[in-house]
């Protein structure tokens, strides 16, 4: 692999972020466009979902620009409805996925916008590598002064030896795979980049054909 310059890795984690949404989008304006004889409620219910979409195409420009600039918001965070909003996203997506929440009541303080967008990748990505329908559970838990956000799922899991890997830019188990269902190995650089920035790590454990368990490790504000 060619070794590529922060502005080319920032470009590659750009696309690989908007992509998502404007398939969606470009998606339901398709629909209003091509159908001349849609139902006020449904013109209503695609222009809400368009519009809900867009709001979350600002968020994650909003992060991106926040990534390259090395700027940082600061906030009070309730993690209930950071991971309830990433599973209504991934939802829109993939609305056949079984998605649990089980959260405790915690606070924290960080960038709402930049820990959804890990969220959400990790979310992602336990539905891009399950069989269909995913089942996902999402908890947010305290462990002495940490805080964990895990993500499992019961998908293809990962094999020992790439496990080391997965989270460098570019990486990819299989990918032709990966790229089948729009990936290009930078969802996991960027929730890493994300998380550190909040003076935290991600750990992953997995066992192939059972499933995969991302924890996202947080330092509590207490
Ligand atoms: P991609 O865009 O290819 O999904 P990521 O950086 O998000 O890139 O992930 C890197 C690689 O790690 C993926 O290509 C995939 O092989 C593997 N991976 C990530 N999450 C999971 C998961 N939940 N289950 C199985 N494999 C996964």
């Amino acid at each position: 692999m060619k070794n590529s310059s922060a502005s080319e890795d920032f470009v590659a984690y750009a696309a690989h972020e908007l992509r998502s949404p404007l398939t969606i989008i470009r998606g339901f304006a398709e629909v209003l466009h091509d159908h001349a004889n849609l139902s006020p409620e449904m013109v209503h219910d695609i222009s809400e979902k368009i519009l809900r979409t867009s709001l979350r195409l600002e968020k994650i420009v909003k992060g991106l620009l926040v990534l390259a600039d090395n700027d940082f918001v600061s906030e009070p965070i309730k993690l209930s409805v950071l991971v309830e909003n990433c599973r209504n996203m991934a939802l829109q997506l993939h609305p056949e996925a079984e998605i649990t929440i089980q959260s405790e009541a915690i606070n924290i303080s960080g960038d709402a916008d930049l820990l959804e967008l890990a969220v959400g990748n990790l979310l992602e990505n336990g539905i891009k590598y399950s069989p269909k329908p995913a089942k996902i559970c999402v908890s947010v838990s305290r462990e002495g002064t940490k805080i964990n956000i895990a993500v499992k799922d019961e998908g293809i899991g990962i094999a020992k030896e790439h496990l080391a890997q997965i989270f460098d830019r570019f990486y990819a188990v299989n990918k032709v795979h990966s790229r089948r269902l729009g990936g290009a190995g930078l969802g996991l650089s960027l929730v890493n980049a994300i998380i550190k920035k909040h003076g935290g790590s991600v750990s992953v454990s997995s066992e192939c054909g059972k499933g995969s368990i991302f924890t996202i490790e947080l330092p509590s504000i207490d």
